[in-house]
């Protein structure tokens, strides 16, 4: 889109139908955002988030200034001085781009970043296999960013994290926190030189999570929400944990069982 040597351009656009309109639009859909490489961020904070972090947005649609509003202004200036196109609008537009519950003023049309696999082996790793909900993956980014894990890994069949709806869970965490998406076997290979001890979450779980020692570097594997790890997936893990639980509950939610495996895995290194 842009041209990063130079500072980004300023548009006026009106029409639902522009097709820089409906360009942005489609990145909703999953396909439209794996042919173009790109996905929507909604809000200002996010586009501030993102900015701060070195990954500034491609373009940005925002609704059309009023003159006292600075804040739309300044975010505009930081956007095209670093290459993004600013593209200010009418409230029918930002209607057909915005979620309907809580229209945002501003939304920021970004490249998608993969990490290598092979950069996944310092700290601690979150893994997941095949997560299907954007909620959970989405509040799985925001709690790895929290605790300051290293990074995550997407196993097989995943939902999208760059997905609308996974990107606005993330809260910002989308542009902290790298992800790497690969398939089971290429995991597997990788998991065999893993310099650090891999620990599985199972419900048919051995190990109580509570004793194992947090030691870096570590991975954290989570199982699908609805039939847990593969059998494949579990061989690669030493130990396979299982989270004690009281009640008459059967499981956790798979963000949950993240959240409390990583800050029980990373309880010496937090502050
Ligand atoms: N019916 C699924 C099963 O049989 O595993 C439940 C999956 S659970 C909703 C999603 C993931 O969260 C599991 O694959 C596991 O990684 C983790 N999990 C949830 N509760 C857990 C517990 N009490 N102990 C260990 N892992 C748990």
């Amino acid at each position: 889109m842009s041209d990063r040597a130079r500072a980004g351009t300023v548009k006026h656009i009106t029409s639902t139908q522009n097709p820089v309109i409906k360009a942005a639009k489609a990145l909703q859909q999953r396909k439209a955002r794996a042919e173009s490489g790109l996905f929507l961020a909604e809000g200002h904070k996010l586009i501030v988030d993102a900015l701060d972090e070195g990954w500034p947005p491609e373009m940005i649609i925002a609704l059309e200034p009023k003159s006292d509003e600075e804040g739309v202004t300044k975010l505009a200036a930081r956007v095209r001085a670093q290459g993004g196109d600013v593209i200010f609008t009418n409230i029918p537009v930002m209607e057909k781009l915005a979620r309907r519950d809580n229209p945002q003023t501003v939304i920021g049309v970004f490249e998608q970043r993969f990490a290598p696999l092979e950069t996944m082996t310092k700290g601690t790793v979150v893994a997941l296999e095949g997560p299907r909900d954007p909620g959970n993956v989405g509040t799985i980014i925001r709690t790895a960013d929290a605790v300051g894990a290293s990074g995550l890994i997407l196993i097989g069949a995943a939902t999208d994290p760059f997905g609308v709806e996974t990107v606005r869970a993330t809260m910002g965490s989308i542009f902290h926190v790298p992800i790497a998406r690969t398939d089971l076997a290429r995991f597997s290979s990788f998991a065999v030189d893993f310099p650090g001890r891999i620990v599985g979450t199972h419900l048919n779980g051995t190990v109580d999570l509570r004793d194992v020692p947090a030691a870096e570097p570590q991975m954290l594997l989570m199982g699908t929400e609805q039939s847990g790890l593969t059998e494949a997936a579990a061989s690669v893990c030493d130990p396979l944990v299982k989270i004690a639980m009281a009640g008459k509950a059967d499981s956790l939610n798979l963000a949950v069982a993240t959240a409390v495996a990583l800050y029980e895995l990373r309880r010496p290194f937090l502050p």
